[in-house]
């Protein structure tokens, strides 16, 4: 079977009194499963996390702003962390990727019992320019799509309806996501009839399955004069290089990089995002020390 291209859709509503941000992202899902090598619950936790960031990252303003989602539930997965940018790109890691659960008696994975829910999520915003916006919410459920909900209602007091799937068998079936937001002076009657057309969207990973985003949105929203705005293509893909690792290097100090020359001749750098290894011998250090105190010397 062919996989359709990962992509995002933003829409109004009733002509703007409501927006909507609707994803598929069954193709990053997969590569993020192939790259941590995922148990099906982590595939899922990771699946709804894509989705969810790439709809945050769709609503930033410029280039080179970042969204980064923390998730730290205390649960056996450890730390699920996404970042996302305006221009579709996301990336995404897990500390333990191989845990899995048994799955729960409604037959869903039990996302929230791998997350765990005694913690928080935290959201950063970092701009091109000017201090970073940090968000903090207790968590609700650690089955993510719940918590991304609360953050919205929380922080920006923003009444929003999140709905995000993946579904997985040998491999990604579908995975994407759906945020609707009410905006001010949102009328009742649009409320009532996203609130009545709620359930529909609890089966997200089924209707990614069997419809395209286009369909989705005739068929979910008929009668609410639906307008698509705009389409984001999404890719699931890291950023790091050779130069941004040693900018990181750098950044811990001469010291450090002096003692992991004296103690280990080298260092080796893992990318926990697209799980890359960056290795640097004792003299390939010792020249980037060179070059960073000539960079500071004035002519
Ligand atoms: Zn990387």
């Amino acid at each position: 079977m062919e996989q359709k291209k990962s992509r995002l859709l933003r829409l109004t509503l009733m002509g703007g009194q409501a927006r909507v941000f609707l994803c598929d992202t069954t193709e990053m899902a997969q590569k993020a499963r192939d790259i941590h090598n995922a148990s099906n619950t982590c595939s899922a936790a990771m699946g709804r996390m894509i989705a969810a960031t790439a709809i945050m990252g769709a609503g930033l303003k410029s280039e080179g702003d970042r969204i980064t989602v923390t998730i730290n539930g205390g649960g056996p997965a450890g730390p699920l962390c996404a970042i996302a940018g305006p221009d579709g790109k996301v990336k995404v890691t897990i500390e333990h990727p191989e845990i899995e659960l048994v799955r729960k008696p409604n037959g869903k994975l039990d996302v929230g019992g791998a997350i765990g829910k005694d913690g928080q999520m935290t959201v950063m915003r970092s701009f091109n320019f000017g201090e970073p916006y940090v968000g903090r919410v207790a968590l609700v459920s650690g089955e993510i799509a719940e918590d991304f909900a609360m953050y919205y209602l929380e922080s920006e007091q923003t009444p929003s309806l999140c709905a995000l799937g993946t579904l997985v068998a040998e491999d990604i079936v579908s995975a994407g996501g759906i945020l609707i937001q009410a905006m001010p002076g949102c009328s009742e009657e649009l409320l009532d009839a996203l609130e009545l057309r709620s359930e529909l969207f609890s089966a997200m990973s089924q209707l990614l399955r069997d419809m395209t985003l286009e369909e989705i949105v005739t068929g979910c929203f008929r009668g609410l004069e639906p307008e698509i705005l705009e389409e984001i293509p999404l890719q699931l893909t890291c950023d790091c290089s050779r130069e941004y690792i040693e900018r990181v290097l750098l950044s811990m100090g001469v010291e450090e990089i002096e003692d992991m020359i004296r103690t280990q001749n080298g260092c080796n750098v893992h990318c926990h995002f697209c799980r890359r290894d960056y290795s640097f011998t004792g003299e390939e250090l010792r020249a980037l020390i060179a070059e960073a105190s000539a960079g500071e010397q004035p002519e």
